[in-house]
């Protein structure tokens, strides 16, 4: 069901109720106040007649009866009856025995003084009268047709009232309904405009005040992040075709150019040692990408184990100067690591190492064959690795994009690379809540600094 359509029904629902309260009420008081006014006017009578009975000599039974007969001011169908001590019925104008009266009602009345029911369509006052002569007991019963049509009236005019009001209540909250929802179709009008071509495109704010507003300026500010994400994901994807095809073309160059002639042996170890340089630098290429796409994965779906950090660091190092002899690497332990539980690390030990080394080939890297530092340190919370090198440093307004996929500055188009790596150890950081820092300065060097939760503090 439509929130319009429900918030109708409800709202109907809830005037319906407090009109049918409200009406309720006034409806019960007016037929109490009608009863009570009409066995007032009964009380009245029986013991006015009580009273002309026995306390007036004059009048007997039979000037009684005529008298009550042409009485204007009589009430509707009036009989009284009357008893004496003895239970005996001495006076009844009720010709036709209508109304029923059983002696437990005289002996009660003679308990109570007086009693009051109803006997449809007549309303009965009994009377207990105590006069000069004589103890008696007084029925004085009659139907009030004149008070029964003002009720049947005010039913009438209740009723139509509460459909009418319901009426213009059901009508009136579902245009309200419709007003207070409309900015919302606004909003899913223009949410249904939105794609992939036109991601930039915003919805309307309204007041910028009210709840739809803030609906609108969440909505804007998740496709903000969509949009950014989105373009990211672009860029990424053009950047990785771009650093993929330049190997392929190169090898294809190359292959087309040997291949259109005869060459000598020398030659054809020439070019296919340089196909074989490209191949590799390829096949580094997507293992980059591999990792990356590992690294971002979900944390759930990668091993975990325990491990000491300083073992990484010494198998980084080997497998660094096995690769390149030439790379210095002098490993220290600061003082704080006094306690091997401190170097115990809760990760995957693979991708840690593979932060580790991308963090200590760029520092051999950059600073072209200076003597490169990592100190390692420990404290209750986190081991902290710096990777310290003199080499040509990062340019201040670099700083925040080299952990982006692809951006290699200025000053390192003349070192080989693709921009993969350190993206990599910022996703393996994350999968880690981990933190890597950087600080630096244009050909003094620089400082990254990787840390992790130690095993006990995860
Ligand atoms: P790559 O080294 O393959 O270019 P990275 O993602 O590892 O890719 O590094 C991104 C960029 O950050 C590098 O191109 C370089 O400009 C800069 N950078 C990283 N480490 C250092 C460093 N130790 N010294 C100077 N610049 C660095």
């Amino acid at each position: 069901m439509e929130i319009r359509t429900k918030l109708t029904y409800q709202f109907s629902a809830i005037v319906a109720f407090i009109l049918l309260v409200s009406f309720l009420s006034v409806y019960i008081s007016f037929s109490q106040a009608r009863k009570e006014e009409f066995y007032n006017r009964l009380s009245n009578k029986a013991k006015m007649v009580a009273q002309m009975l026995i306390d007036i000599d004059e009048i007997d039974m039979d000037l009684l009866k005529r008298i009550e007969k042409n009485n204007p001011l009589s009430l509707a169908n009036e009989k009284i009856i009357i008893y004496d001590y003895n239970n005996k019925k001495i006076y009844s104008t009720d010709y036709d025995d209508v109304i029923k009266i059983s002696e437990k009602y005289i002996n009660q009345i003679r308990l109570e003084q007086s009693i009051r029911f109803g006997q449809n369509p007549y309303e009965v006052v009994g009377e207990f009268y105590i006069g000069q002569s004589a103890r008696i007991v007084v029925f004085a019963a009659a139907t009030d047709i004149f008070g029964m049509n003002k009720m049947k009236r005010l039913r009438f005019i209740l009723g139509m009232v509460f459909m009418v009001s319901l009426a213009i209540v059901f009508l009136a909250g579902r245009l309200f309904a419709v007003r207070a929802l409309y900015p919302m179709s606004v909003i899913v009008r223009q949410v249904n405009k939105i794609g992939i071509s036109n991601l930039h495109a915003r919805v309307n704010e309204g007041n910028g005040k009210d709840e739809i507003a803030l609906l609108a300026k969440t909505f804007n500010t998740v496709l903000g992040r969509i949009e950014t994400a989105f373009k990211t994901q672009k860029s990424f994807i053009a950047n990785a075709s771009h650093e993929l095809r330049t190997p392929l073309t190169v090898i294809t160059g190359q292959i087309e150019v040997i291949l259109m002639k005869a060459r000598t042996n020398d030659e054809y170890r020439e070019i296919l040692q340089l196909v074989l340089s490209e191949i590799k630098d390829l096949n580094m290429i997507s293992n980059k990408l591999l990792l990356l796409a590992q690294a971002s994965s979900d944390p759930s779906d990668i091993s975990y184990s325990v491990f000491r950090i300083d073992d990484l660091l010494w198998q980084a190092q080997n497998e660094l100067q096995l690769r390149s002899p030439e790379f210095v690497i002098n490993i220290r332990f600061d003082e704080s690591v006094d306690d091997d539980e401190k170097m115990l690390v809760f990760g995957n030990e693979i991708l840690i190492k593979t932060a580790i080394v991308n963090l200590m080939e760029n520092a051999c890297k950059y600073s072209s064959g200076n003597p490169v530092e990592v100190v390692l340190e420990c404290s209750d919370e986190t081991v902290k690795m710096h990777f310290i090198d003199k080499g040509i440093g990062i340019e201040e307004q670099d700083l925040k994009m080299i952990f982006e996929p692809f951006f290699r500055s200025k000053n390192a188009v003349n070192f080989q690379g693709h921009g993969i790596g350190l993206s990599v150890v910022e996703k393996i950081t994350q999968l880690h809540k981990g933190k890597i820092e950087v600080s630096s300065s244009v050909g003094m060097g620089s400082e990254f600094i990787l840390s992790i939760p130690i095993h006990k503090n995860r």
